[in-house]
């Protein structure tokens, strides 16, 4: 039962008193009601990438394809993919999201309209930058994504205060510094203390891959995770993307700082950077959500067959069936990433007097027939298309499958017109 966008009551038929009925009754027969999902780190801007960008490895994947291509766009374009991105999240029953890699060439304030008119609760985290490298020789950005110091914080500084807490805090904006070599130690440094003026929270790609260490090393003379706690931007209000390249003494950090991960495991096998060690991450204490990351290195926004991903990758490496159960792995994909995002008290759960962020699931399907464990299948047998409806604060942002706030076709078919136009600009040979 939900009111004024809030869950008033959870219960069965009969338990909820006549006098608190709802106007509005969804007939969820053989459906299943979890909290909303929650995406802690996707790339909006790259939805219109799909397809653009497979098997190649990082450097030549972003030198060759993603920066190309990302540098090319247009507001216009940053606009669609962000709204491409998210009738994806909400058709497959993504309700909360940390949209990392928001340049300024997308142009914000299209990216924020979008996400206010779809109903989504967004995170924008706005890139910040002084340098076109990527933690290796030659990572070096096409121009059209450079963007100099001084106007990157001054871009932050002006998006944050447009578009923080609007829409009755549905949109809110972070930073996100790039990975190690796109920024200097005195702005990442700058950052910390923008972050805490502002109270922004921050996030960041970090030790994604093995060249990620060698660069920390060579540079600071220290893992990644000592080089970000040196420059003060591990804690809780920090949100790291990946860490697959950890020590032992790093994992400690992490969990003691009470720094969030964001685990991308699809972008992960995908792109040949490892698996990072989410169940000692887990077991040390650390907070743990889950991302889907971006079109061209997962290739889909649907949080349901990540959830699938993140439990079987572990069991094989570990060689350990009990490692990861069900349960597990649905609370990373929500209440985990509410914390992540520092949004626990709000969502996450289905608790009386917490925002009403809902999805139903349809379990009338063949491939999740019979069910007992209904947490087991969701999370082994569900995916995104089963994803019957949608709600955020208590409005329907999807009914019987159907997109309620965006246009679907207008999207579909003006993403393909889009992606060729790009790949005709950018020169890339895709
Ligand atoms: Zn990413």
């Amino acid at each position: 039962m939900v009111k004024g966008g809030r869950i008033a009551g959870v219960g069965r038929e009969g338990e909820i008193p006549e006098s608190r009925r709802a106007e509005l009754r969804i007939q969820a027969e053989g459906m299943a009601v979890i909290p909303g999902l929650i995406d802690t780190h996707v790339h909006l801007a790259q939805s219109l990438l799909r397809g653009a960008a497979d098997d190649l490895a990082l450097v030549d994947w972003l030198k060759k394809r993603v920066w190309p291509i990302q540098g090319s766009f247009t507001e216009e374009d940053g606009k669609l993919s962000a709204e491409l991105s998210m009738l994806e999240m909400i058709k497959s029953g993504t309700t909360s999201f940390v949209g990392v890699d928001v340049v300024s060439r997308y142009g914000f304030d299209g990216i924020a309209k979008a996400v206010s008119e779809a109903g989504m609760r967004g995170a924008l985290a706005k890139t910040i930058m002084d340098s076109p490298g990527y933690g290796r020789k030659g990572s070096i950005m096409p121009p059209g994504l450079v963007e100099e110091k001084v106007a990157t914080i001054r871009e932050a500084k002006s998006m944050i205060r447009k578009y923080n807490n609007v829409k009755g805090g549905l949109v809110r904006t972070w930073i996100a510094p790039r990975s190690l070599g796109g920024c200097s130690k005195e702005l990442y440094e700058e950052v910390g203390e923008l972050a805490h003026e502002s109270r922004s929270r921050v996030t960041m790609h970090l030790a994604e891959v093995r060249e990620d260490v060698e660069y920390a090393k060579k540079n600071f003379g220290t893992t990644p995770f000592e080089f970000i706690e040196k420059v003060g931007l591990a804690g809780t209000n920090s949100l790291f993307a990946h860490m697959v390249w950890l020590t032992d003494k790093d994992i400690g950090n992490v969990a003691k700082t009470k720094s969030n991960v964001a685990h991308c495991p699809s972008s992960n096998l995908k792109l040949a950077s490892g698996i990072p060690r989410i169940p000692e991450l887990i077991e040390a204490g650390a907070n743990v959500g889950l991302g889907c990351d971006g079109a061209p290195c997962n290739n889909s926004y649907d949080m349901i067959r990540e959830m699938k991903l993140a439990a079987v990758i572990q069991k094989g490496r570990l060689l350990d069936p009990l490692t990861m159960p069900a349960t597990a792995v649905l609370e990373m994909a929500t209440l985990n990433g509410a914390r992540a995002m520092g949004t626990e008290s709000e969502v996450g759960s289905i608790e009386v007097g917490k925002r009403a962020d809902l999805v139903l699931i349809d379990l009338k399907k063949p491939h999740l027939t019979p069910y007992r464990d209904v947490v087991s299948n969701i999370v082994y047998s569900a995916m995104g298309s089963d994803v019957d409806s949608v709600m955020v604060d208590g409005r329907l942002l999807l009914r019987g499958g159907k997109a309620l706030t965006l246009d679907e076709e207008r999207i579909i078919s003006r993403a393909q017109e889009s992606q060729d136009e790009l790949i005709s600009r950018s020169r890339v040979s895709a």
